[in-house]
């Protein structure tokens, strides 16, 4: 029986496994297995809610052992450090404990086809003083320590109350994250003043949104980007456009000119690169930004057995535009490379992958959603907002949820959520 890996469960990696395991799986028409470093998927754009505290994972997590007996394939928790071509097998790090002690040595695991879908990283093009005082949004775990280190914050000035006494908080990168957690940041501390921190108000939160382009959501049509920077300008988000940051220190961040932007919590949202062992990875080609370059049929270029799908994929369009990094781009490369193994299975013809836009929303939390929807609603873009925004914004995560659990189960996780909503608080403090 061929044996299919797929690396990273993610936003692609996730769907592609579900599918394979319930098609090829279940028939035992291919041995399906998923390596993840993790033990449980989180879907990544959901980080910033969780980060501030009005998503509580607990209901949204997937356990990946859990998900894999349900659905036909095999879960094996581990980090890809390397891909050998000649002996067709991954390379996955040792493993340590929580002390440090290794308690298992790096291992190998045989494939005929290799799926690398591993997502990206924050970006922060060497710029010194960035690693050590920012967090990046790009992991559960970074989404924690944000999370606690705003309740710190928020915890000093409930114990020390004073009329000068805020949180500042500096996100650099005005896309799609920066400005999503910007209005997150006081839809939580509107709410937070009813959990026991009767002294925090929002005019206590201080958040500046740096930008180096000339407006935010640069990727995104001019009127979407207006319409959210009127949105944050009402929430008072300081938003310092032509802002370029060239350095950090404990007590905030420096632009070019010299200025200090001062900060007591300092967030990178600035771009995107894929982790650098992958630059060199088995000889494969890979770009500045160490994304695997893929042929039409998401191959990567130099070896046909392996594909990559999502962030991690480097993919031209016929009109020589890449495919930007999204979740959309990933449950659509996902779905081609199903077809694409499937094919390969069978000696039949592959499916090129053509990217369809189906356009882009920014979620304001509960105070706006703007966006534009493309495709089959005609020609060029159509700019949305208020509640069918929401409504769409909100639909992408179920057809995540759909493409992973099916309608039946989609509904019951939605009404679980409806239950913890009211079971729980509105906001994870802790
Ligand atoms: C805060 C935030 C908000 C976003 N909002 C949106 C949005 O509104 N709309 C949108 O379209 N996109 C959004 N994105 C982008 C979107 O999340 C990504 O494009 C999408 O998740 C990419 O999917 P993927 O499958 O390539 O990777 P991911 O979903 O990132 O999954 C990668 C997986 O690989 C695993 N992994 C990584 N390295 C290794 C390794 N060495 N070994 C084993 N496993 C590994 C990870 O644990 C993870 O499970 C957002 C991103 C962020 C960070």
């Amino acid at each position: 029986m061929k044996k299919i890996v797929v690396i990273g469960g993610g936003a692609g990696g996730l769907e592609l496994v579900t599918k394979l395991g319930n098609r090829l799986g279940k028939k035992k028409l291919a041995h399906i297995t998923l390596i993840d470093r993790n033990t449980s998927h989180l879907w990544k754009p959901l980080l910033h809610e969780i980060a501030v505290g009005t998503m509580d994972e607990g209901v949204d997590a997937v356990s990946y052992r859990g998900h894999a007996i349900n659905n036909h394939f095999y879960f094996r928790v581990g980090t890809l450090i390397d891909i050998d071509r000649n002996k067709k097998q991954v390379v996955l790090a040792p493993m340590q404990d929580d002390d440090g002690i290794e308690f298992l040595p790096s291992t190998r695991i045989d494939y005929d086809y290799l799926v690398i879908a591993l997502g990206s990283t924050s970006n922060d093009f060497n710029t010194p003083g960035i690693k050590e005082n920012c967090i990046f949004l790009d992991s559960a775990t970074q989404a924690h320590k944000f999370r606690n280190k705003m309740l710190n914050q928020l915890l000093r000035i409930q114990r020390l109350p004073s009329r000068d006494n805020e949180v500042r908080i500096a996100i650099v990168g005005g896309g799609a994250t920066g400005v999503e957690l910007s209005a997150e940041l006081h839809h939580a501390v509107a709410d937070i003043h009813n959990y026991g921190f009767d002294e925090v108000t929002n005019s206590q939160l201080k958040v500046t949104l740096v930008e180096a382009g000339a407006r935010i959501l640069p990727a995104l049509p001019e009127r979407i980007s207006a319409s959210a920077h009127s949105e944050l300008t009402k929430l008072n988000v300081d938003v310092k456009l032509n802002t370029m940051i060239t350095s950090a220190s404990a007590e905030g961040l420096y632009t070019k000119e010299g200025n200090l932007i001062p900060a007591d919590l300092m967030v990178w949202a600035a771009g995107i690169k894929i982790p650098d062992f992958v630059g060199n990875i088995a000889g494969l080609e890979t770009n500045k930004i160490n994304q695997l370059h893929v042929n039409e049929f998401l191959q990567t270029t130099r070896d046909e057995t392996i594909f990559a799908i999502g962030d991690c994929a480097q993919f031209i369009s016929a009109d020589g535009s890449r495919v930007p990094p999204r979740a959309q781009s990933a449950h659509q490369m996902a779905s081609i490379c199903y077809k694409n193994l499937r094919a390969m299975l069978n000696n039949s013809p592959l499916t090129p992958y053509v990217y369809t836009d189906h356009g882009s929303l920014v979620n304001l939390a509960s105070y706006s959603t703007v966006g534009s929807l493309m495709g089959n609603l005609g020609k060029g873009s159509l700019f949305i907002e208020g509640k069918l925004a929401r409504l769409v914004y909100i639909s992408l995560y179920r057809m995540h949820q759909v493409a992973i659990y099916g309608f039946l189960k989609t509904g019951l996780v939605m009404f679980a959520g409806r239950i913890n909503r009211w079971l729980r608080p509105r906001l994870k403090l802790h």
